[in-house]
């Protein structure tokens, strides 16, 4: 008996891979704004009184919470803010889905669903996507532990509410078991569940500051769901670590909430550059599913996805690729700037030897 058989072993998360400080990439591979936070968050920065750092931070999040109930029309009771929207979901996982039976969710979704079970030993089912990387409406009607649905959806940005009764559907027909719709990729497009909070109370929306509001750096997530959800979450976060958010980020989280004109207009950019970046892979043969993200789900036709990752990073431009069935023949490339997507469509072309 040695004290490694009473470890809770896991297979861990891979995000993608971070270049060594100084070195000259164009990172397009973990889906980060390419353009700077409003500056009004420079401002309280600059504004930040370093000697609060004594005192601990409000342990129910109150202003940044206070913030958002505001900015989305929910009482403070109806949000609960964590460390980044995975924070958010590995709390609600945990406070969840404590059921004998299976969670279910996509078979090509977020790769830390799966994760997140098995470290907390959650039973899970996936289901499988349609060829067009739907999820079948029906696969959810089933006895279930719970339901997770990432909509916009990843590494695809497929969304489902183009047909806004997709997960009012499922949220309806699954009453017994909290639905967790994660809306990381909302702002670029999609459509939000969060007003169906209101109507139904097996509903929790997750969203996050980290793309949108370029906040990936400073780790703030959010949900909404009704007063009873918000309640049970807060007790198992109370459980595990009182003080998750601290003072900067709350002062800053509430300094981008303010600036909803800057807002609007970097996300407006990464839609129209996005737009144009796809055009031009279609141009050149790719299939490209129609993103409401802030990246794009490519697959190339004349060279595979794997070498083209490969050759792309030879070259320091860094994009997704997964070696496993159903993505392997696809990479994700999260939008940057106008000049940093010229540069990749002019690296695809030189490696395709047009
Ligand atoms: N959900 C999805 C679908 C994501 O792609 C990500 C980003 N990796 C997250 C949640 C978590 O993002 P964050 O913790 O930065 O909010």
């Amino acid at each position: 008996m040695s004290w490694e058989d009473n470890v809770r072993r896991v297979e861990p998360y891979v995000p993608g891979e971070q270049p060594k400080d100084g070195e000259k990439i164009i990172k397009l591979n973990t889906n980060e704004m390419p353009y700077p936070p409003s500056p009004k968050v420079f401002e309280a920065l600059k504004a930040f009184d370093a000697s609060s750092l004594r005192l601990y931070p409000a342990a129910d999040v109150g202003p940044l919470r206070d913030a958002l109930a505001d900015h989305y029309g929910f009482a403070h009771d109806e949000v609960f803010v964590g460390v980044g929207s995975d924070d958010v979901l590995a709390t609600a996982f945990l406070t969840f889905f404590n059921s004998e039976k299976p969670v279910i969710f996509p078979d090509i979704t977020y790769s830390f669903y799966d994760v997140w079970a098995e470290v907390y030993r959650i039973p899970y089912e996936t289901k499988p996507l349609d060829d067009d990387f739907h999820m079948v409406k029906s696969d959810y009607m089933c006895e279930n532990g719970g339901i997770v649905i990432a909509n916009p959806n990843a590494p695809t940005g497929v969304s489902e509410m183009d047909d806004i009764a997709f997960i009012e559907d499922i949220v309806a027909a699954n009453p017994q078991s909290v639905v967790i719709a994660d809306e990381a990729y909302v702002d670029f497009g999609g459509v939000t569940a969060v007003e169906l909070t209101r109507k139904y109370d097996n509903l929790l929306v997750v969203r996050t500051f980290s793309k949108s509001r370029a906040f990936a750096g400073m780790r703030i997530g959010f949900a909404v769901g009704n007063r009873k959800l918000i309640k049970y979450l807060n007790d198992v976060k109370y459980s595990i670590n009182s003080y998750t958010m601290n003072r900067p980020a709350i002062e800053l989280g509430i300094a981008s909430l303010s600036d909803n004109e800057y807002f609007k207009e970097t996300v407006d950019k990464v839609m129209s550059t996005r737009q144009w970046a796809i055009d031009e892979l279609r141009s050149r043969g790719f299939a490209v599913t129609d993103s409401k993200t802030n990246f794009v789900f490519a697959s190339p036709s004349k060279i595979s996805a794997e070498e083209l990752f490969r050759k792309l990073k030879e070259r320091g431009i860094y994009v997704r690729w997964w070696d496993k069935p159903r993505l392997r023949d696809w990479l994700r490339i999260s939008v940057g700037t106008d000049e940093e997507m010229r540069t990749l469509i002019r690296e695809i072309d030189s490696i395709m030897g047009s």
